[in-house]
């Protein structure tokens, strides 16, 4: 059962580099992160799928989000703001997005301190993944460490998103 409506890409790799992630096995070509420039472009193209959501648009209990914009499905976004900033802005433009839409994301990072004070108007949800001891340490070596940020849930309550 997919987690959102529509999924859109503002970046395709991981430098965490977890053991068992997907990723290793999903996309093609060498293993190397790639972060896409025409963020505009990408943002400003969401707009015609808008009320056009067969998922999570159809389901009763989650109706109410509106149409859901899944943006983490070949990336961490955490993992590369500090380089990139795009998600930042994209939290933006789903702010400024006065419609029933939906930005949700997930991350292994608890790094939020530039998303701090954002005008998201409720229309972005980020869900923490935390794994315990030891998985997270042989496992997810090159993501935040346990206790350092990660799952960041005080972080996200400073910014106003919805964690779940
Ligand atoms: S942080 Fe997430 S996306 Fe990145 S390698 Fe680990 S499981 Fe994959």
């Amino acid at each position: 059962m997919g987690s959102a409506d529509w999924r859109f890409d503002l970046a395709e790799g991981c430098p965490a580099h977890c053991q068992y992630c997907y990723l290793a096995g999903s996309l093609s070509g060498p293993p190397v992160t790639r972060v896409y420039a025409d963020l505009d472009e990408i943002l400003d193209g969401l707009a015609e799928y808008e009320g056009r959501g067969t998922i999570t648009s159809r389901r009763a209990a989650r109706r109410d989000e509106g149409t859901t914009f899944e943006a983490s499905c070949y990336t961490d976004p955490l993992a590369l703001e500090h380089l990139t900033g795009s998600w930042r802005r994209a939290i933006e433009h789903f702010g400024a997005w006065d419609a029933p839409v939906q930005l949700r994301w997930t991350t292994k990072f608890g790094d939020v301190a530039s998303l701090v004070g954002l005008g998201h108007h409720g229309r972005t949800r980020v869900r923490f993944s935390v794994d315990c001891l030891p998985v997270t340490t042989r496992y997810e070596g090159g993501t935040s460490p346990l206790g350092t940020g990660r799952p960041g849930c005080g972080g996200s309550r400073s910014t106003g998103t919805r964690s779940v």
